[in-house]
């Protein structure tokens, strides 16, 4: 699937994300129903991003915005 058109036919679905009632970013899974972000659903803890904060981000993320 390509930029085109065809690819557009997707835009008008619901979204597969909705704010987390946990960590209030949206990130909430709707069909999965798990956030990506803190794991609510999946996780009774908090997700930590264990790994992620040990080395300094190599994408430009000057760590998380909220
Ligand atoms: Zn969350």
């Amino acid at each position: 699937m390509g930029k085109g058109t065809p690819s557009k036919g997707k835009k008008n679905k619901a979204a597969s994300h909705k704010t987390c009632r946990r960590c209030g970013r949206h990130s909430y899974h709707r069909q999965k129903r798990f956030c990506s972000f803190c794991g609510f659903g999946k996780t009774a803890k908090l997700r930590q991003p264990g790994w992620r904060n040990r080395f300094p981000a190599f994408n430009g993320n000057k760590g998380f915005a909220r």
